[in-house]
């Protein structure tokens, strides 16, 4: 298969470094607020990537970094005068139960930055030896003159380093250089978390977290590297500078691999700019369910605008594959006789485990040869999923124009698919649209007593009013 590496800007062909085991790592959050919906975009994004990888026969061991030491969650603990290390828990514990709800759960290891400050010194101290880092009275900076090649992700040079993203300070060398350990012994940094050092008590910066994370982990070289486009420049780079360094092994990864971002009105969703929708508002309006769909139907590098009415869209999509798997169900139900009696015995996962047994490759219905042959070259190629979701709408199309009497084997392969689909893009088609909860339960025996109530006191044209309203909404009722 292939895939696209922002390194070469090549669809490459997909080789692991190691048989068939694949080692990915992902920028994780800056833990200082509730995680929104473009970050939901691009984990969204590299869970379905996993789940195809691991779909195709790969062993991924995917790690992801939780940056949960830094001047946003600082400043933020300091403007609701809390602990910034239980501000930091509190949103961690957030982003990973936001994640659950859109059914992320593909991350193997989460490494907070703060459990491993030790690695971090360790990485340091040996890039310092190494002359690529030097100590000055604020902290430890990494010498971007002496990486040559540095900038070779973003294919910018060292002169367009972004300036403004790294402190004004005298004491570095270059203005470019970046900050490695930050040293926060001066009084006007009273109160915030430092950890001790060979080069004073400070905190660790930004892009040295990930190296010595991924270094302990995974060692210094690995297959895939991913994170929002926005990272690119100058934070991968860094990244590749530091670890190329300190290893003297290049390079550092395989694939690069880049979300497009989640845009309102043309511009990134961000918390700076407060444009933004977190995934927990997002939520109360739409299910897990439909916002996967509306993020896999843009392919993961290019952007997506948010509107509702694309939101519409993809929950409309999610009920109509639902509707096409529960036809298929009832095209099975009476089939199942002579030797697929048993099937209709089995609960509903020991179902799918059976479904392996009718293999859509096998089949001779040539639409779903057609059609899942589509599906898998679309996800091959750089894990289009708009092309291979279309595939599934064409499918769908071409089935019911078909309109054929199909073989209990070809309905149980088209089933198969369709839980294989669901496997791949996070989205269960095969579970049954959600029924009525508890409390809905509740309130429609609350409606139910006070139409029998105005019924007993003759008074129809209300209760027929209720009825009518229930019916409108879908809610069969019987007198
Ligand atoms: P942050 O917590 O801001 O460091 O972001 C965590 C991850 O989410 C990074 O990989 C970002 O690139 C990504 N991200 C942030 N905002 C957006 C957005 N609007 N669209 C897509 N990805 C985003």
């Amino acid at each position: 298969m292939k895939i696209y590496s922002t390194m070469s800007r090549e669809k490459e062909d997909l080789k692991s470094l190691f048989k068939d085991k694949i080692k990915l790592f992902v920028c994780g959050p800056t833990v200082y607020d509730n995680a929104h919906i473009g970050h939901g975009r691009t984990y969204i994004s590299f869970d379905t990537i996993k789940r195809y990888l691991e779909f195709k026969g790969y062993s991924v061991f995917y790690l992801q970094n939780i940056t949960d030491i830094d001047d946003k969650i600082i400043n933020r603990a300091k403007e609701r005068d809390v602990d910034s290390k239980l501000l930091a828990k509190k949103f961690e514990k957030r982003f990973i139960e936001d994640m659950a709800e859109l059914n992320v759960k593909s991350v193997n290891y989460f490494a907070r930055a703060t459990d491993h400050i030790d690695e971090i010194i360790d990485q340091i101290q040996r890039l310092i030896d190494k002359g690529f880092a030097y100590v000055t009275e604020t902290g430890v900076y990494f010498e971007v003159a002496k990486k040559g090649d540095f900038g070779k992700l973003a294919n910018r040079n060292i002169d367009e380093l972004e300036t403004h993203r790294i402190n004004v300070d005298s004491s570095k060398k270059s203005p470019n250089d970046f900050a490695l350990w930050k040293n926060r012994e001066a009084p006007e940094y009273a109160g915030e978390p430092v950890w001790p050092s060979p080069w004073g008590a400070g905190r660790p910066g930004w892009h040295i977290e990930d190296t010595a994370i991924t270094e302990k982990y995974f060692g210094p070289q690995y297959d895939i590297h991913g994170g929002g486009l926005d990272l690119i420049f100058p934070h991968h780079d860094a990244e590749i500078a530091q670890m190329e360094a300190v290893s003297g092994k290049e390079p550092l990864v395989q694939y690069w691999m880049h979300t497009g971002f989640l845009n309102v009105n043309g511009e990134k969703m961000s918390k700076s700019l407060g444009n933004f929708i977190t995934i927990r508002d997002l939520l109360e309006k739409y299910s897990g369910e439909t916002f996967r769909l509306f993020v896999l139907a843009t392919h993961y590098r290019s952007p997506i605008d948010f509107s509702e009415v694309s939101l519409h869209q993809a929950e409309k999509n999610v009920a109509r594959i639902k509707n096409f798997v529960e036809v298929i169900d009832e095209k099975i139900a009476p089939k199942l006789t002579g030797d697929y009696a048993y099937l209709a015995d089995l609960s509903d996962s020991e179902v799918r485990e059976e479904l392996l047994k009718f293999d859509y490759n096998e089949t001779d219905y040539a639409t779903l040869k057609e059609y899942t042959t589509d599906f898998f070259e679309s996800m091959d190629d750089d894990f289009s999923t708009p092309k291979a979701i279309a595939a599934v709408f064409s499918f769908i199309k071409q089935f019911n124009k078909d309109d054929e009497d199909l073989a209990i084997e070809d309905l149980l392969a088209i089933k198969h698919w369709f839980a294989d689909i669901s496997q791949i893009l996070g989205i269960d088609f095969l579970a049954k649209e959600e029924s009525a909860s508890g409390n809905d339960e509740e309130l429609l025996n609350i409606i139910a007593d006070v139409r029998s109530k105005l019924r007993a006191e003759k008074q129809y044209d209300l209760s027929d009013e209720i009825r009518d309203k229930l019916v409108e909404l879908g809610i069969e009722v019987s007198d």
